[in-house]
């Protein structure tokens, strides 16, 4: 049977870090086994999940790249086939009609931890129930009570749940909504599913997935129920961590690539490698591989991974993201540079798209004042010469390339007397606002003649106007 595996996230909130390590994993394991990965929404409470939150997941997995073969699959859409399968349950005896009022139950669960018991439904209605006036019946699942169910989990190993210990679930409600076990196995047998690869916040359902499944007649899937993610105070996961939604990531410059990367490692490992490609991964990647223990989050191999991307992707596929950092500066990149070329000569000293983009600014729109203490120490009446010498030499040079205008510093500086950082860094704070840019020569070339020439204009009058 050809594999196939799903994402199945409850739209209650934005894709998180977590998620986002499921869904790769699944799909990961669909694309090393030629198989389909099916993203399917679990959209069954009404009241929490939102339409935003869909979307926002569906964003999410769209700017990983994680693409879908079949779905998005909205529960709430199939609520027919969830009656039928509920109704088949009824019918061949492996569901029953609970009338147990909640003060009951609320009485039973007082009781039983009273007694120090764990709390579970003591089966009252299970050997068959009158209806009650005014009471609207529940569906549970008639769980065996003899034997054990073993979960062959391939990241867990088998893990052994005797049924003494599995209650009777609900798997209706008395509006008639089914539950998230009903629906998960109804489902991920609808769809076919060979490998569920989930969190291990899912394990104590596995049992009860399965026992429905063999009450329909059905093989269990496989599955993998992988650990949590831990901040780094050994917590789990929060917002108190900082960013744990996977568009903040993108929102705070990182490359896709790099997240992927990134959550790939967080929980498996390929010997001491740390850099995969996409490819590199759906070649590596074995679910069985995936550790036991919970994993930790670390921002700063999250920061330098972004930073290796960033100098090793092409650097087109960079600008297509840095793109977007620009355009929250109110930047749009036709008015200077290809922004590819850009990507080149900041690269190497930029971990984030969003420092890239904020260092770049001064290529596309002009500054409105000097950074202060450059100005200070780089545009004092010493630089007027240098300064006026390279505006002249600079409008007559027949080319505007990089070394034609590293020739002009150069002799400059040689002509004056000077270092070349004496002359190199007030042309710098003068064209670039600042004392941080890429070399100079690269800096002039991307900036263009015309820029380059205005603002030494307007730096030779600030020094003026600085020193009368
Ligand atoms: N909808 C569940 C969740 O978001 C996942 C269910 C599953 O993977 O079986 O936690």
């Amino acid at each position: 049977m050809s594999t196939r595996t799903r994402f199945a996230p409850s739209p209650t909130g934005y894709l998180h870090v977590g998620g986002a390590r499921t869904a790769l994993f699944s799909w990961l394991h669909a694309r090393k086994h030629g198989g389909r990965f099916i993203l399917r929404i679990e959209d069954t409470d009404i009241e929490r999940s939102t339409l935003e939150s869909v979307n926002a997941i569906l964003e999410g997995m769209t700017w990983l790249g994680l693409e879908y073969d079949e779905g998005p699959i909205y529960q709430t859409e199939r609520f027919d086939r969830y009656k039928e399968i509920i109704q088949q349950l009824l019918d061949s005896g492996n569901a029953y009609r609970c009338y147990c009022t909640k003060e009951e139950l609320e009485q039973m669960r007082a009781e039983q931890m009273g007694r120090k018991e764990k709390p579970r439904y003591n089966g009252q209605c299970r050997p068959g129930a009158e209806p009650r006036e005014g009471v609207e019946p529940v569906i549970r699942f008639r769980n065996p009570v003899e034997g054990a169910v073993i979960v062959d989990d391939m990241v867990r190993g088998n893990i052994i749940f005797n049924n003494a210990e599995l209650d009777d679930l609900v798997i209706a409600r008395s509006d008639s909504t089914p539950t998230y076990n009903l629906t998960v196995v109804v489902d991920d047998l609808d769809m076919g599913v060979t490998h569920v690869i989930r969190g291990d916040d899912h394990i104590n359902n596995t049992p009860r997935q399965i026992n429905i499944l063999k009450a329909l007649g059905a093989e269990s899937p496989h599955y993998a129920h992988v650990p949590m993610i831990l901040g780094d105070d050994g917590k789990r996961l929060s917002k108190r961590h900082g960013a744990v939604s996977v568009m903040q990531y993108r929102e705070d410059g990182f490359l896709p690539e790099a997240l992927l990367n990134y959550l790939v490692r967080l929980g498996w490992s390929h010997g001491d490698r740390e850099l995969f490609s996409l490819d590199e991964m759906i070649a590596l990647f074995d679910i069985k591989d995936v550790n036991k223990a919970a994993s930790t989050f670390n921002s700063e191999q999250l920061l330098w991974l972004n930073h290796q991307y960033i100098m090793s992707s092409a650097p087109e596929r960079v600008a297509h993201h840095l793109s977007y950092q620009m355009g929250k500066l109110d930047i749009d990149p036709a008015d200077g540079p290809e922004l590819a070329e850009v990507v080149k000569v900041q690269r190497e000293r930029t971990k984030t798209l969003v420092e890239m983009a904020q260092n770049s600014v001064f290529f596309y729109r002009d500054f409105d004042s000097y950074d202060e203490k450059a100005a200070r120490k780089n545009l004092k009446l010493v630089a007027l010469e240098p300064l006026v010498d390279m505006l002249n030499n600079f409008k007559s040079l027949p080319d505007w390339s990089s070394e034609a205008i590293h020739a002009v510093v150069l002799e400059t500086a040689e002509r004056r007397g000077l270092k070349l950082g004496k002359v190199a860094q007030p042309l710098r704070v003068a064209v670039a606002g600042g004392s941080v840019s890429p070399p100079i020569d690269m800096t002039l070339k991307l900036l263009g003649r015309e820029r380059t020439l205005q603002r030494i204009e307007r730096a030779i009058a600030w020094v003026e106007a600085q020193s009368a």
